[in-house]
């Protein structure tokens, strides 16, 4: 059994398998899918009266806390991690805490305060102080973490030196095959009628929504051969554009997700680099992998080293409009021959996520017996 705290309820946080897990979530998101948050009853908002109760359970032998790296979270991670170590010891049953972790923006650039933005020396010690901070406190509580990329690893062992040489690891990259929904291939003949270059996500700057809406303005040629771009995601129906062959779509649930992903040609993720935010993962990379779409990405997300000599992805400089129209015309060339989807059928979920309990909580019942 295992006490899971996630900062905010992502959509992928319901698809895990709640088999042996109490999962507390401290915010909700502009995404939370409510029907599916009722159906996920070992899903709780976070109460200190619950967690604690929680990880007293003599069943509980792994606490699985946010990443040290998400600055604006980590402190009441620690105080969580540091309150269930302290019970669990008076108890006499010592509880291991763990980390899955994938931020990959440097700590010189994430630990950096707004206020002092324009004055950089201030800042930079500012950023020296609180990885100093963060580094000593992840120390205290966290003895095991699995890495997603092999990025977030690298970017650990510079940012927070003392806790990665203290802590046990492994990279555990999140899975990319094929999802059992998808179908046969589908007859070349078959006129698919509308093809889409498709955007998931929300619609903030960080996503690179100017480049791509810039991009798509010098892509004419792909309008006229039928293709549209259809940006979807909460916040992005705020935005607009001249060319008619683009749509904004908001907030869509996660069966209409799969929907936009079976019906799209190509998935494009341009996200940029902000003050304080470096692209992870990006759920939806994933999400066109695994459904055999084709996928144009930026060199920002923390998977961009495993997946840069797939076939089926183009990777592009973040904000640079010129390439990423050079990419997407090349990627509605390429995408021709994709995989239909089978819309009926039952999605994969959590695979990683369950390769990634194993290892942290690998030996956990065994000691406990012993103990
Ligand atoms: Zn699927």
């Amino acid at each position: 059994m295992r006490v899971v705290v996630v900062p905010q309820l992502r959509n992928s946080v319901l698809e895990w398998p709640q088999v042996d897990s109490i999962v507390f979530y401290c915010a909700e998101r502009a995404e939370t899918d409510q029907e599916f948050l009722s159906a996920a009853s070992s899903v709780n908002r976070l109460r200190l009266g619950s967690f604690i109760r929680a990880v007293l359970r003599t069943d509980v032998s792994l606490l699985e806390l946010a990443e040290p790296m998400w600055i604006r979270e980590w402190p009441r991670q620690f105080f969580l991690g540091a309150l269930a170590m302290t019970l669990r010891s008076l108890a006499g049953r010592p509880l291991l805490v763990g980390v899955y972790a994938i931020e990959n923006l440097d700590g010189n650039q994430r630990f950096t305060v707004p206020a002092f933005d324009r004055m950089p020396r201030l800042n930079a010690a500012a950023a020296r102080v609180i990885a100093l901070a963060v580094d000593v406190s992840a120390f205290m509580v966290v003895r095991r973490i699995v890495f997603g990329t092999p990025q977030a690893r690298a970017n650990y062992a510079a940012s927070l030196p003392r806790t990665f040489r203290r802590v046990d690891s492994i990279v555990i990259p999140p899975d990319t095959a094929l999802c059992r929904c998808v179908g046969p291939v589908e007859n070349a003949e078959t006129s698919r009628g509308v093809r889409y270059v498709q955007f998931l996500g929300e619609g903030s700057p960080r996503k690179g929504l100017h480049t791509l809406l810039k991009a798509w303005a010098d892509c004419d040629d792909l309008a006229a051969d039928g293709w549209r771009l259809r940006l979807t995601g909460p916040g992005v129906e705020a935005w607009s554009c001249d060319s008619r062959s683009v749509d904004f779509e908001g907030k869509i649930s996660r069966t209409e997700v799969y929907s936009r992903l079976a019906a799209a040609d190509v998935v494009v993720l341009p996200s940029e680099r902000q003050a304080r935010w470096r692209e992870q993962i990006g759920l939806p990379t994933l999400e066109a992998l695994k459904h055999g779409r084709f996928l144009v990405m930026s060199t920002e997300s923390g998977m961009s080293e495993l997946l840069r000599h797939r076939e089926d992805v183009i990777m592009v400089r973040p904000g640079d409009a010129a390439t990423l129209a050079m990419a997407l015309r090349d990627a509605a060339r390429r995408s021709g021959a994709l995989r239909s989807l089978d819309l009926g059928g039952v999605h994969d979920s959590g695979e990683s996520r369950e390769a990634v309990w194993r290892w942290l909580g690998r030996g956990g019942t065994e000691s406990q017996a012993r103990g």
